[in-house]
């Protein structure tokens, strides 16, 4: 078998993309670099190095999941959140960046010298908000709940491999919960079924559909939050919700009666996180 190098096999994996898609060629760097698990700078540094045949032939692999629409993190296996890699599987949502921002939020809001505080990641997928945030606040009690026994699997694994000291809880929603919470926060499904022509391919092809779709055009979950959430949450306890960047003032009408209702807009400037103070 003729050898390859990093270089040539970057260039043969570069000849099936469009070159200016910078995502695109993002995720064949990291298909490249996960290859010796290297950095950038050493992927850089070694770009002469040859595969061994076995390594091009997984590579060649990947590049065809690649072109599948399969998300890299799920070809990858892992991807980064809030500074940790996550592990991620076809039964997970892939974390996004905008939910980095909703755990930034509870961060700020929380200084690390506050006293203990109990709470509860509802719909935690691969346990990214609940288990970020119990590294960034160790003091914290946090429990992790989903409905699907699959996804809370994976929370599990994660949780064990960044050290992260949490419990699990599988079930619907609140209904796991029998205590009352100083915080709860939740990224739930929130995307209109009628919206399924506007999504990526490679979300509706791979990511699971529990995970995304939600009814009452995409609003059900946030009104089954407004209904029950006073029976969980301590006096002056505290909401936090990932939302659809158009769904800020009908979420924000759910809960006018239930508490002090704050919308916040995400890096791009849509609304996209609420805050709602009992
Ligand atoms: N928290 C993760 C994140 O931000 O990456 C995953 C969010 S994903 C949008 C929604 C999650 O809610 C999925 O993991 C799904 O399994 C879970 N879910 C859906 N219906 C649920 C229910 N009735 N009760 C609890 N969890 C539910
Ligand atoms: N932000 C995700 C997407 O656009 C949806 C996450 C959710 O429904 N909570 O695919």
């Amino acid at each position: 078998m003729i050898s390859m190098s990093f270089f040539e096999a970057q260039k043969w994996a570069f000849s099936f993309i469009n070159k200016d898609d910078e995502e695109k060629k993002n995720a064949i760097g990291l298909l490249l670099m996960d290859i010796r698990g290297w950095n950038e700078v050493q992927l850089l540094e070694n770009l002469r190095t040859n595969l061994t045949g076995t390594e091009f032939e997984q590579f060649k692999k990947s590049v065809k999941m690649y072109q599948a629409d399969c998300p890299v993190q799920y070809i990858l296996g892992h991807t980064q959140f809030f500074g940790h890699a996550f592990q991620v599987t076809e039964d997970t949502l892939i974390p996004r960046p905008e939910t980095e921002e909703l755990v930034e939020w509870i961060i700020l809001d929380n200084p690390l010298a506050d006293a203990a505080k109990k709470i509860a990641d509802i719909g935690t997928g691969t346990g990214a908000i609940g288990i970020s945030l119990q590294l960034e606040r160790p003091n914290w009690d946090v429990t992790l709940s989903d409905i699907s026994e699959k996804t809370l699997a994976v929370a599990r694994i994660n949780a064990i491999n960044l050290g992260a000291d949490v419990r699990f809880a599988a079930g619907d929603l609140l209904s796991v919960l029998d205590d009352k919470y100083d915080l709860i926060v939740s990224n739930p499904p929130y995307i209109a079924t009628t919206e399924v022509n506007l999504m990526d391919k490679s979300v509706l092809k791979y990511e699971p559909k529990e995970a995304l779709f939600a009814q009452e055009n995409g609003l059900f979950f946030y009104r089954k939050f407004a209904e029950e959430i006073v029976n969980y949450l301590k006096p002056g306890g505290k909401l936090y919700l990932e939302i659809g960047f158009k769904q800020g003032k009908q979420v924000a009408k759910l809960f006018e009666n239930v508490g002090r209702v704050e919308i916040r807009q995400d890096f791009y400037g849509n609304d996209r996180m609420v805050k709602v103070t009992i």
